[in-house]
């Protein structure tokens, strides 16, 4: 705790900001930003019940300290998400750093080499469920909004600060709840996710489709009698895999991985002595910027029924239900990815390519509003959910830092590039 000051004359200032980003960026310190950190992990919020309510009030007391109100919303008693703003809520644009602070289950402790409710800090980095995904990215958010609001910085518009539950269940009860309330209507959306510390840009939507192969049941000692619809679905499966994998990996589009098909659920049959009359499979389609799910499902039945009349006769049902959302697809020359990437240049000393997020964020709730989004966060998206989970100290000061700049230079009192160009 003794390195708080001396971390703070550390930093050296880039020559590129102006005095007053330079003392901003200074007044994150790496001490203050990593005890926050250990604060939120120790405050489980992880699922299940995804109870936020104590991680939030972690945040509550932060700003309280430096003379903000915050205000806690929740649909239900667990689901706690906390806004806060700096500047006039009333006036555009509404800068939006948003970050979900429930997290996944620990898993199997016996996987984990640390408490992963401890917060531990071991070589630079601090371990725990939530470090990366998304804790991480809740601290370096709010320390980012108290040193501008510690160092009074004016502002044109708002910076709106939201840590949010239900990210990782469905959302209702957290970001679309709150959308759904009027209560996060973005001008320009950054959403914390594990993302290196890299600008992302897009990512990819998923969809759910059911596929449903029927057969006909028999008694297990007479297999003759029926159609095995376990053994149908296993051979088109396979069959369709290998035509339509080539398709998928083929189709590409910049900075994402491209279009996938997951088979992650299977169910068929009843009991081990009848044949299975009906065979089930829950499919993760990732779609790609520029594709539907009616043409996905329309892709998929094509080789079901080139399969069925080609290799052997298939019933088969498919069904996909729910809103898709839009793609996150923000263009490399919008202002705001141009101020991002200068911010970030300036901050790191380095120019960092352009990227795009794996996973889907919340950033996707407000994807069909044509606003600008970015997916910014520390920790690597492969520690994500995983045990020892984990994030560099030094990788949240700089996301921190970097967040910081960020809204000082699209909320700028005398220069609003975002805004000057639209
Ligand atoms: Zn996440």
């Amino acid at each position: 705790m003794s390195s708080t000051a001396s971390s703070a004359r550390a930093y050296p200032v880039p020559p590129c900001l102006t005095d007053q980003e330079g003392q901003v960026l200074a007044s994150i310190e790496s001490a203050e930003t990593a005890a926050l950190l250990q604060s939120l992990i120790q405050q489980r919020s992880d699922y299940p019940p995804g109870d936020t309510r104590g991680a939030i009030q972690v945040v509550v007391e932060k700003l309280a300290a430096a003379g903000i109100q915050a205000e806690v919303l929740a649909p239900r008693e667990q689901k706690a998400s906390l806004l806060a703003y700096l500047g006039d809520p009333a006036q555009a644009p509404c800068l939006t750093f948003h970050a979900h602070i429930d997290t996944v289950p620990a898993g199997d402790l016996g996987r984990w080499s640390v408490d992963p409710f401890g917060g531990e800090v071991r070589a630079g980095k601090i371990y725990g469920r939530g470090a990366g995904d998304d804790k991480g990215s809740v601290a370096a958010q709010a320390m980012a909004f108290l040193a501008l609001a510690r160092a009074g910085v004016q502002m044109k518009g708002c910076l709106q600060l939201a840590a949010v539950a239900d990210e990782e269940s469905s959302a209702l009860d957290g970001t679309v709840w709150l959308r759904d309330q009027g209560k996060l209507k973005p001008d320009i959306l950054v959403v914390g996710e594990q993302t290196d510390n890299r600008v992302a840009i897009a990512e990819r939507v998923a969809v759910g489709i059911d596929l449903t192969v029927f057969g006909k049941g028999a008694h297990g000692a007479m297999p003759w009698a029926g159609e095995n619809a376990i053994l149908k679905m296993a051979r088109a499966l396979t069959w369709m895999q290998d035509r339509l994998l080539p398709r998928l990996q083929a189709r590409t589009y910049p900075h994402l991985p491209p279009a996938t098909l997951n088979f992650g659920r299977i169910q068929g049959g009843i009991q081990w002595n009848i044949v299975p009359d009906s065979c089930k499979v829950e499919m993760d389609r990732r779609l790609l910027p520029g594709e539907t799910r009616e043409a996905a499902m329309h892709e998929i039945r094509s080789l079901l029924d080139e399969y069925s009349q080609r290799i052997e006769p298939l019933r088969y049902e498919l069904f996909s239900q729910g809103e898709v959302a839009a793609n996150i697809n923000t263009p490399e020359d919008h202002p705001v990815v141009i101020q991002a990437n200068q911010a970030l240049a300036d901050v790191t000393g380095e120019g960092r390519p352009l990227s795009g997020y794996v996973q889907t964020s919340d950033g996707r709730w407000f994807a069909s509003q044509g606003i600008p989004i970015l997916i910014f966060g520390p920790s690597d998206p492969a520690v994500a959910h995983a045990p020892d989970e984990h994030v560099s100290i030094e990788q949240l000061v700089e996301a921190a830092r970097f967040l910081a700049l960020l809204a000082m230079r699209l909320l700028a009192r005398d220069t609003n590039p975002y805004k000057e160009t639209n």
